[in-house]
């Protein structure tokens, strides 16, 4: 892997260039609210906040907005479909390592047969530039192992000194960078990043109290219902952990009509597991009916189901989930709780 040194001068000086040919995604911040953060088109550097902690909705919403029209229909013999699908190349930038593999979790879960197209056509689009970052207390990405990935970047920055250190991760990436002032970094630089992973590791507080693999067994002996009942005590049903998680890919269609009912719009949009609504079915039936069955399926979900069919917990640690909850459900406490509750015998309750 070549790996160079672009000082932040420079790299302003690239960002400008680029931006003339490319549309740029990247973290910008909210000027009313200091501190937070939101994935959005930039027009120029200063647009650009790679410095950042988190954003409550994950970047997945680039290739996957939360609501989108599909296609527009027409009546007629025969009727008119016509695909709306944005085909345009961008640069995604400023992509924390959970997210990168969050997309990837999402390219693996969309490629299963039958494979959803979509987000195929949409990710073709990206060259994605990584950063790496520090974490919050929220932070448990070195638990489910997604603290280093650097999975579908083509470029992926470490901040040191006055400076980006630059990882070319692809053939894309090379290219993309061709046109930076840049050096070939050094030992020196090779120090400062192992210094500033450190600090990474140093400053990661919360942590699951079980490799993801027993957890995933704790979770498949069943028995923790006053857990999850405890939790659902406190849980409003709201959807907002599952609205803010990356690796969360559920939706729902519907059909808006022209009000001459001579055509309109299919859209779908981002759906939700905690939603009373979600499994109810034709005739009434509710497959998750209590409150409860909603926050279990949601940790079977991440943490089983798709571990056992994919082999890779559906959850990257990001955190967003439990600084999203009005009811201060945290995912690693509740989680710590039912391992805890399993190793003292619960599970045979
Ligand atoms: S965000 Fe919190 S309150 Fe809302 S559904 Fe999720 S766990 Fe329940
Ligand atoms: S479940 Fe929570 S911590 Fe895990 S990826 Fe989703 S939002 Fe992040």
């Amino acid at each position: 892997m070549q790996t160079y040194v672009v000082s932040h001068e420079d790299w302003s000086l690239f960002l400008d260039r680029i931006m003339e040919d490319w549309t740029v995604v990247g973290p910008r911040q909210r000027p009313d609210q200091p501190g937070f953060h939101y994935f959005d088109q930039v027009k120029g550097p200063l647009d650009l906040t790679l410095d950042y902690t988190t954003t409550t909705i994950p970047p997945k919403k680039v290739f996957f907005p939360p609501t989108e029209n599909l296609f527009r229909f027409t009546e007629g013999n025969p009727p008119s479909i016509d695909v709306v699908c944005e085909t345009t190349p961008f640069l995604l930038i400023g992509v924390h390592p959970c997210d990168l593999a969050a997309i990837d979790a999402l390219d693996a879960a969309y490629s299963c047969p039958p494979a959803e197209m979509r987000w195929a056509v949409q990710r073709k689009r990206a060259t994605i530039i990584g950063i790496d970052c520090l974490p919050d207390e929220y932070c448990f990405c070195a638990s489910i192992g997604t603290s280093e990935s650097r999975k579908t970047c083509d470029l992926f920055l470490t901040p040191i000194d006055g400076a980006y250190f630059i990882e070319i991760h692809t053939a894309a990436g090379e290219k993309t960078l061709k046109t930076a002032r840049k050096v070939p970094a050094q030992a020196r630089h090779l120090e400062e990043v192992k210094r500033w992973r450190s600090e990474k590791v140093a400053r990661t507080t919360a942590s699951l109290d079980s490799p993801i693999a027993e957890f995933a067994d704790i979770l498949d002996r069943g028995g923790l219902t006053p857990v999850w009942q405890e939790v659902a005590s406190r849980c409003y049903s709201c959807g907002s952990c599952n609205t803010t998680c990356p690796t969360c890919f559920c939706f729902s269609m519907d059909d808006e009509f022209d009000l001459t009912l001579a055509g309109g719009v299919r859209r779908r949009s981002w759906d939700s597991c905690q939603l009373l609504e979600f499994a109810l079915v034709a005739g009434g039936h509710n497959f998750r009916g209590e409150r409860w069955q909603r926050v279990r399926h949601r940790w079977h979900r991440k943490f089983l189901y798709l571990y056992r069919r994919l082999g890779r917990p559906y959850c990257t640690g990001c955190g967003r989930c439990s600084r999203a909850c009005a009811a201060d459900i945290n995912i690693v406490d509740v989680s710590n709780q039912l391992i805890s509750y399993s190793q003292k015998g619960g599970h045979n309750a």
